[in-house]
């Protein structure tokens, strides 16, 4: 059996790291707020090279405090990719706002900035760019359209730790960058935790009184709060995990190029490849019209694989609230039909990566992989 992604292999790797981590914290029993949350924001922003971190407990309630940071409220709305995991738009509809969908590049399946004039209104404070699969959006043209129309920036890099765009680290470019440490992101905790990255201290500001309910006497705050801090345990496990993160993304990048010189020539269309943007790779997903024979056929062989994602927004049951029809969003919808996620994780052997290779291979009537690739290390 191949799995989509295990951190079996990662914790057998760490535990004699984690176990006293997490000792120190039960024996201090400072359970919220304790040093490691400091610690591991300090880590975290330094990674990023922002000026501010702030832990908080989900991706979820990162993109939440980040739009309650910007006062969005209803009446407001906030644009978005159509193709998103759903917490990109519940977080939008939390703030009573409405979440306007935009459709993607058919290239890297990430917000498209040509299409944002038609859909952008005098009501839209926010643009929510989200890096999906790790692969950076289209920084440059987002930024450009959200200066030139007054709004404000949020990234949703919650499968983009590390991923780069010109250089610059994903959530590190635009107002606010929001983060999922759920455990099988590329940075994962033992549970549920996520951080906000910011570079204007009045954001950090009021996303740490968010988050903290309000209690942050120092600060004024016109929105309700939250409880939504990072656990000590947690950042414990992070702060143990963190310096691990760019020989693991690195370690997926070396498995994709495996996986694109050898699925080379078949009827799938791969992971775009782009200068300028150098994707983590947090899922490698190829695209055909064949996807549904294709996964039964590699569950048959023991290989697991995943689809993110089966829907576009507007065809999710709890959105049809927004009132958008079948057809309005043609890349998105198109994605959703041809999706699907090969494994992918850090401790994943070029053996398996061979195998299923093989098997995709063997599925489209290409029976061997060429001599050239088998002895590919
Ligand atoms: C994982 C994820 C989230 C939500 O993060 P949680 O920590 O699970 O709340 C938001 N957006 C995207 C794109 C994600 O992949």
């Amino acid at each position: 059996m191949i799995p989509l992604t295990s951190l079996r292999e990662q914790y057998r790797t760490l535990s004699s790291h984690l176990s006293p981590a997490i000792a120190r914290v039960m024996k201090s029993g400072t359970f919220v707020k304790g040093p490691q949350v400091a610690e591991f924001e300090h880590a975290f922003a330094v990674y990023n090279r922002t000026r501010y971190c702030i832990g908080v407990g989900s991706g979820t309630e990162a993109l939440v405090a980040a739009l309650r940071a910007i006062h969005i409220q209803p009446g407001d709305e906030v644009i978005i990719p159509a193709f998103t995991f759903v917490s990109t738009a519940f977080a939008v509809m939390t703030t009573g706002a409405r979440p306007v969908l935009c459709d993607v590049e058919p290239t890297t399946l990430t917000l498209d900035p040509a299409l944002l004039a038609s859909v952008v209104s005098p009501r839209t404070k926010a643009i929510i760019p989200v890096h999906l699969y790790g692969m950076p959006a289209d920084m440059d043209g987002i930024l450009q359209f959200a200066r030139a129309h007054g709004c404000v920036v949020i990234e949703d890099a919650a499968q983009a730790h590390g991923s780069r765009y010109k250089g610059k680290l994903a959530g590190s470019m635009g107002d606010i960058g929001c983060f999922s440490f759920y455990p099988s992101k590329n940075l994962g905790a033992a549970g549920d935790s996520g951080a906000v990255i910011t570079n204007k201290k009045s954001l950090a500001d009021a996303v740490r009184s968010i988050g903290n309910v309000g209690t942050n006497t120092k600060y004024t705050h016109t929105v309700v709060g939250i409880n939504s801090r990072l656990d000590t345990l947690q950042a414990a496990v992070l702060c143990t995990k963190l310096p691990y993160l760019t020989g693991w993304n690195r370690k997926r990048r070396r498995l994709a190029d495996l996986y694109k010189n050898l699925l080379t020539a078949l009827p799938v269309t791969l992971p775009a490849e782009l200068p300028h943007r150098t994707g983590n790779y947090h899922l490698f997903v190829i695209r055909t019209r064949r996807r549904k024979a294709l996964q039964k056929f590699l569950t048959e062989h023991g290989i697991e694989t995943g689809i993110h994602y089966p829907l576009p927004l507007h065809k999710e049951p709890a959105l049809s609230v927004l009132g958008y029809k079948n057809g309005a969003f043609p890349i998105s919808e198109k994605a959703a039909h041809e999706v699907i996620s090969l494994p992918m994780y850090p401790e994943l052997s070029t053996k398996d990566v061979r195998t299923v290779s093989l098997h995709i291979r063997r599925f489209f009537g290409h029976s061997k992989l060429r001599k050239k690739h088998i002895h590919r290390p």
